[in-house]
């Protein structure tokens, strides 16, 4: 088991080497449902995905990066000094975000993944577990 989940992480793509460092530290339920994200990804639209962003802070958030219960993934990103571009069309997003909701529902009102933009920041997809999915050695009492 270990070493299947080891073997299909290194298929997700990170920014930097501190998302690649905090994602492997990362709870277990969070990497599976990256893992399979980027796995639809590629399989339906063929576009590889890239964690920007474990648990780095940004401002105003909420607070769950930090905590390590969530992880981004690139969508819109800067082409030159004030152009962006996007790697996924609207449809393609929302059967992605859609896939990931339906196979991994939560039942408490939020959503396991959106896709939004952070203060003015680019667009991308945002996946978030609820502190119950945590397994008991990773609950450290938030
Ligand atoms: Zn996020």
């Amino acid at each position: 088991m270990r070493s299947w989940l080891l073997k299909k992480e290194t298929r997700v793509k990170f920014k930097n080497d501190r998302a690649r460092l905090e994602f492997g530290k990362a709870p277990f339920k969070l990497r599976e449902i990256c893992i399979d994200l980027d796995t639809a990804s590629q399989k339906k639209f063929k576009i590889e995905m890239t964690c920007t962003r474990v648990k780095e802070p940004v401002a105003n958030e909420s607070g769950v990066h930090p905590a390590g219960r969530a992880a981004d993934f690139r969508d819109e990103y800067m082409i030159d000094s004030e152009k962006t571009e996007r790697l996924y069309q609207p449809e393609q997003v929302q059967d992605l975000v859609d896939y990931l909701n339906e196979k991994y529902p939560r039942t408490d009102g939020k959503s396991v993944a959106i896709h939004h933009a952070v203060e003015g920041g680019m667009d991308h997809f945002h996946v978030q577990i609820p502190y119950a999915w945590l397994l008991p050695h990773e609950r450290k009492g938030e």
